[in-house]
């Protein structure tokens, strides 16, 4: 099956007792059982839950990957995929991450043992500087987050296989249209559901494919053991959601092109960073690995007072200033602030996120009326 007919039907079938055409919200804790251990395959909802499975099994398939599993947030994913490292193990990862990333690896999960590696992926040989017999993931972001750096993804994945580590790439800003990560190499192919994929800012939640039996297994134990899982409801948002993504992520790509070539001749712009730009520095690498080149844009001003940054970004009046993207409206975000806030500064400026950059996340509005937008908050 092609993209746009997995994306509202993988996972989905019509209920059987009643015909629905809509997966049912099957809000129960709990499944009966005709006698001790005999059920339809359900016990209890914070394993496994219709709805949930329903929901796997689409964003799976929208992978080419053979089992998901979606967790309350993509942070929840994260976690979990890190719970399977070690005490002493060590990580290989980018220096320009997801603030939220950044602050479970350094805050939580150094403090238990395991130490992460910040290294720059723009020439994934750099990795073989850091590996050691300890080394036993790589945790790739791309594109990245804000600076929309692009990683090679199946040169790293060549690099892991060598070494027997595994690769987990944390696909949120491509979404499964643009990029799928498990047919270049991949192990692991982190999601936070909550953005693209839901695509409509009405709920938090997160996901984890794989391909291979062993390791769905082992991350399926700490799922149930651990129970970050979302809610039937929740889940039923998401899958409703998905059957749109083919065509919200043309119109996010579209309109992408349009608002970084818009700024990209603004005489108050120093630099804009979108991967679609030839010049861009991992374009070729874009081109290949992605079909195309998203709806997320930063730009730096000329004015570097952090004064006029938060003037332009109070001043817009169709774009929103919030966190977070992916959603049908228009956002923007001051990531030093916000979205980076927990990243100290001398870190986070090391890799271009300073005080005058800001993050559009472009919707799928009229593209008339967007532009309109960026030439008042900008004049
Ligand atoms: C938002 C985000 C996350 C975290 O996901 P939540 O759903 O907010 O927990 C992780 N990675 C990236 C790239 C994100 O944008």
């Amino acid at each position: 099956m092609k993209f746009a007919t997995k994306a509202i039907h993988a996972g989905q079938s019509p209920d059987p007792t009643t015909g629905a055409i809509m997966t049912p919200i099957f809000q129960t804790s709990t499944y009966t059982q005709a006698a001790p251990g005999k059920h339809k395959g359900y016990e209890y909802s914070r394993g496994t839950n219709p709805t949930r499975t329903a929901l796997e099994d689409c964003i799976a398939a929208l992978e080419n990957g053979k089992f998901g599993l979606a967790f309350s947030s993509g942070m929840a994913a994260t976690e979990t995929a890190l719970k399977l490292l070690k005490p002493g193990d060590e990580v290989i990862t980018g220096n320009d991450l997801y603030g939220g990333s950044y602050r479970i690896f350094t805050k939580l999960f150094e403090p238990y043992g395991i130490k992460f590696h910040f290294i720059d992926f723009s020439n994934p040989e750099t990795i073989r500087e850091y590996l050691n017999e300890k080394t036993r993931m790589i945790w790739v972001e791309t594109p990245t987050n804000p600076t929309l750096q692009i990683v090679d993804i199946l040169a790293v994945s060549k690099i892991a296989k060598e070494n027997n580590v595994l690769l987990a790439v944390d696909n949120t800003f491509a979404s499964p249209y643009l990029q799928n990560p498990l047919d270049l190499g991949a192990d692991i192919v982190m999601h936070s559901v909550t953005k693209y994929i839901s695509g409509h800012s009405d709920v938090v939640m997160g996901a984890l494919v794989v391909n291979d039996e062993e390791l769905y297994k082992q991350l399926f134990f700490y799922y149930n053991a651990c129970g970050g899982t979302p809610g039937p409801q929740d889940c039923f948002l998401a899958l409703r959601g998905i059957k749109t993504l083919h065509v919200r992520m043309k119109a996010h790509c579209e309109n992408g092109r349009q608002v970084a070539e818009y700024l990209r001749s603004h005489p108050k712009i120093e630099k804009v960073y979108w991967p679609g730009f030839p010049d861009h520095n991992n374009h070729d690498i874009a081109k290949t690995q992605m079909r195309d080149f998203g709806g997320m844009i930063s730009i730096v001003f000329k004015d570097t007072s952090i004064e006029n940054t938060f003037r332009i970004a109070s001043s817009f009046k169709v774009f929103s200033l919030a966190e977070s993207l992916g959603g049908v409206e228009s956002l923007i975000n001051h990531p030093a602030t916000m979205t980076h806030g927990s990243i100290p500064k001398e870190v986070r400026e090391k890799v271009g996120v300073v005080d005058n950059l800001i993050r559009l996340s472009v919707g799928i509005e009229d593209i008339e009326d967007l532009l309109e937008d960026l030439k008042q908050a900008l004049a």
